[in-house]
C-alpha cells in the first residue's frame, strides 16, 4: 500500500515572517474571525472544513516545502505535529568551498524531504540528468527522502514524445541507484505548471501508469508498486477530486495553490477523503 502525499512547493515566495504566518494558518486552521473577514472558500468546501488545520487530517502525508531561509522557523511551528517539512533543492556535496549552496547534511537537521529536479531548476539553473542523479544519491546518503520531478515540455508532448522523454529522465535520475527506498516521483508536465491548464485525470493517470511500468523495467514490479507517484501542475481545489480519483495517482505536488491556506487545506482534505 502506498501512503498518499500532498506536498506544497512554495518556490521563491514568502519572507520568513510571511512563511510563519502561512504555516500557522495551515497548522491551526482558519477560524471564524478570519473567515468573516476575507476567506474565499474553494469549491465543495464549507467554512467549517477549514477550521481543523492540517494536523487534524489523517490518511495523507502532508509536506510543506518553504524556501531554505524559512525552514528553521517553520519547523518550530509544526514541531510535534504530523506535518512534514521539505526543502526545494540541495547541493550534492556534503561541505566545502561551494559558496551559496546548501548541503544534505545541513538540511538533514531541519527537514525530512527534498524536491529534486524540478523543471524550473532544470530550465533556469541548467540542471542535467547527471546533476539530478548526483543530488538523489546525496539525499539518500543523508537519509533525506527525495521527491524527484520529471515532466515533458509542450513541444515534446505535441510531438508525441512524452514517454520517451519521461523514461530518459527517469533512467538518468536513477542511474546506478540500486534501491530507490523512500523516493517519491512527481510527474509534472511542464505545460501544466503555473498555467492553470492541468492534465486531465485520465491523461495524468495513463502517464503515471507508464512511469510505474518504467520503474518496473528499471527495478522490479514490487518496487514499482510500492513507489509513490504524484501529479503536479495547476492542481487546485477544483480539479483535486478528478485527479485524486485516479488509481495510479498517489497525491499531488502543489505550487501556486499551496500559498493559499484555504486552497491547500481543501486539497489535503479532499485527497484524504478519497485516498485516505
Ligand atoms: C510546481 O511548480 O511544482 C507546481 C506544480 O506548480 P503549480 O501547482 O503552480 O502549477
Amino acid at each position: 500500500m502506498r501512503t498518499p502525499m500532498i506536498a506544497g512547493n512554495w518556490k521563491m515566495n514568502t519572507t520568513v515572517t510571511e512563511a510563519v504566518e502561512l504555516v500557522r494558518e495551515m497548522h491551526h486552521g482558519i477560524h471564524s474571525q478570519r473567515q468573516t473577514e476575507s476567506v474565499v472558500c474553494p469549491a465543495n468546501i464549507c467554512l467549517q472544513d477549514l477550521e481543523a488545520g492540517l494536523d487534524a487530517i489523517s490518511g495523507v502525508e502532508k509536506v510543506i516545502c518553504p524556501p531554505f531561509v524559512s525552514l528553521a522557523a517553520v519547523r518550530e511551528i509544526i514541531k510535534g505535529s504530523s506535518i512534514k517539512l521539505g526543502a526545494q533543492n540541495l547541493y550534492f556535496e556534503e561541505k566545502g568551498a561551494y559558496t551559496g549552496e546548501i548541503s544534505p547534511l545541513m538540511l538533514k537537521e531541519l527537514c525530512d524531504f527534498v524536491i529534486i529536479g524540478h523543471s524550473e531548476r532544470r530550465r533556469y539553473f541548467h540542471e542535467t540528468g547527471d546533476i539530478v542523479n548526483r543530488k538523489i544519491k546525496a539525499a539518500q546518503k543523508a537519509k533525506l527522502k527525495p521527491i524527484v520531478c520529471i515532466g515533458e515540455s509542450l513541444e515534446e508532448n505535441e510531438a508525441g514524445n512524452t514517454e520517451q522523454v519521461l523514461s530518459g529522465q527517469l533512467e538518468a535520475a536513477l542511474a546506478e541507484i540500486k534501491g530507490i527506498g523512500d523516493l517519491t516521483v512527481a510527474y509534472e508536465p511542464i505545460w501544466a505548471i503555473g498555467t492553470g491548464r492541468a492534465a486531465s485525470g485520465e491523461i495524468a493517470n495513463q502517464t503515471i501508469g507508464f512511469i510505474r511500468r518504467t520503474l518496473a523495467r528499471l527495478y522490479n514490479d514490487k518496487t514499482a508498486q510500492k513507489t509513490r507517484i504524484l501529479y503536479g501542475g495547476s492542481v487546485t481545489p477544483d480539479n483535486t477530486v478528478e485527479l485524486m480519483d485516479q488509481p495510479e495517482i498517489d497525491g499531488a505536488l502543489v505550487g501556486g495553490a499551496s500559498l493559499k491556506s484555504p486552497d491547500f487545506l481543501s486539497i489535503v482534505k479532499m485527497a484524504a477523503e478519497i485516498k485516505g
